[in-house]
């Protein structure tokens, strides 16, 4: 559904991906892992447009999207959630949830607000306040309800747990999973929490400055332990 071939990205002198092909199928959850600096947020930067590769291709679905702009990208069913929880402050979690019903794709079935809500039921609980009030895990939350109203196909979701208590990490997770096998949603998914995002993955990638080191069934690598041990830290 969506491939990377010999894809390359620079900033200045630094490069952060070298020549990496990659492939994330539809229906999955495709789990890219690697350490610090390992170029997990400019592997997704890359994919949706927000940085211009050095070389290499991007496909969706066979159509060439390597220099497609961001809103064309939402139209044609990719759904970038950023790292760092970008909620509008200033308004509320229903106004910012609202937000997300602008510029939809046709792909799929829409989800309603409620739908979402469903997902994550805590939004519902606080859809009047103001989002600044919410907590860090609520913002994680609300990005990725956020993100599924404009009926994407494939989210692409930057290090969802970051910096959250173990259990609302699990909820996500498990949201993730759940939108996988009853919406058919497909899922790119770049994480340093390497257990957490294997365990919901079908397909694992390890990324090592920049370069694919391994891919492969998200259980092998689970069992693989010196991979784990040099990679994975854990
Ligand atoms: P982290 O988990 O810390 O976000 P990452 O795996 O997402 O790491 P990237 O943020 O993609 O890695 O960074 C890959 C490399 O590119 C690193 O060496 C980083 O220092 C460098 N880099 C990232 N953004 C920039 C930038 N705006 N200017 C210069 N170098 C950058």
């Amino acid at each position: 559904m969506l491939e990377l071939k010999g894809v390359t990205s620079r900033y200045g002198p630094v490069t952060a991906l070298q020549d990496v092909d990659l492939v994330a199928g539809e229906g999955r959850v495709t789990s890219v892992l690697g350490a610090n600096g390992a170029g997990k947020t400019t592997l997704l930067r890359t994919i949706s447009g927000l940085h211009r590769p050095e070389s290499g291709r991007v496909t969706f679905d066979g159509q060439d999207i390597t220099r497609m702009s961001a809103d064309r990208m939402t139209r044609a069913g990719l759904a970038h959630v950023p790292e760092g929880r970008g909620v509008i402050t200033e308004l509320t979690v229903d106004e910012n949830l609202r937000l997300g019903l602008l510029g939809r794709s046709r792909h799929r079935e829409p989800l309603s607000v409620s739908d979402v809500v469903d997902l994550f039921p805590i939004l519902g609980d606080r859809s009047h306040a103001l989002a600044h009030t919410l907590s860090g895990g609520e913002r994680q939350m609300l990005v990725i309800a956020r993100a599924l109203l404009a009926t994407p196909r494939m989210l692409l979701l930057d290090e969802p747990s970051l910096g959250l208590a173990p259990r609302i990490s699990a909820q996500i997770f498990g949201v993730i999973r759940q939108l996988v096998e009853e919406h058919g949603l497909s899922v790119l998914l770049v994480e340093q929490n390497a257990r957490s995002a294997l365990s919901i993955a079908d397909v694992g990638i390890v990324l090592g400055l920049g370069k694919v080191i391994a891919c492969d069934d998200a259980e092998v690598l689970s069992a693989d332990e010196n991979l784990r041990h040099a990679y994975l830290g854990y």
